[in-house]
């Protein structure tokens, strides 16, 4: 199995603590160098299931000149053609005027969305299910899955479910 995975979320959301987790269990290439004006690969894995190329897509936000209105373009054309998207979010049930934003764009693509949680370690148990309720009335996920990127809770669950979609 194969396919792309485009990683979006908020700065500080821990995309890349996340990344370092899965790469770390079987590492095979990592780069940060530029592949197309469309798309930045930022990680490689691969392992006996197969290989998952994860994308870095900027600028799924609101634009304020011409610039940011090609980046938002690109980015979403991006959502279009992945395999599957990871959107991470923090552990608030609080759904702001950027997360409204991403749902918006996600409505739009026919593309399987997984919705992970992170930063469980931050929260109390029973406070995880009302994050998973608050989430789910927004968009309907492919899959919702609560992790600690920092702890290494849960994180063999995103490839095994990403795997489930290639
Ligand atoms: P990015 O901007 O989305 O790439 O986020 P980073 O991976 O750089 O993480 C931002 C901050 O959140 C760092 O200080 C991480 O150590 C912290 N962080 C990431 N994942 C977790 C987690 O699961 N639990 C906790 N408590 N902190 C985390
Ligand atoms: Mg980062």
């Amino acid at each position: 199995k194969s396919g792309f995975v485009s990683l979006i979320g908020r700065p500080n959301v821990g995309k890349s603590t996340l990344m370092n987790h899965l790469i770390g269990q079987k590492i095979a290439i990592t780069s940060d160098k530029p592949q197309t004006t469309r798309n930045r690969i930022q990680t490689v894995y691969t392992d006996d299931r197969g290989q998952i190329v994860f994308l870095d897509t900027p600028g799924i936000h609101k634009s304020k000149n011409k610039l940011g209105d090609y980046m938002v373009n690109v980015a979403e054309h991006t959502l279009k053609e992945v395999d599957v998207i990871l959107w991470l979010v923090e552990p608030t049930t609080y759904i702001g005027a950027g997360e409204q934003h991403i749902i918006e764009k996600l409505k739009q693509v026919k593309t399987p969305v997984i919705l992970i949680i992170n930063k469980i370690d931050t929260v109390e148990k029973n406070e995880i299910l009302k994050f998973i309720d608050a989430y789910r009335k927004v968009l309907n996920f492919a899959e919702i899955i609560p992790v600690s990127a920092l702890k290494d809770i849960n994180t063999d669950e995103v490839l095994h479910v990403l795997f489930k979609y290639l």
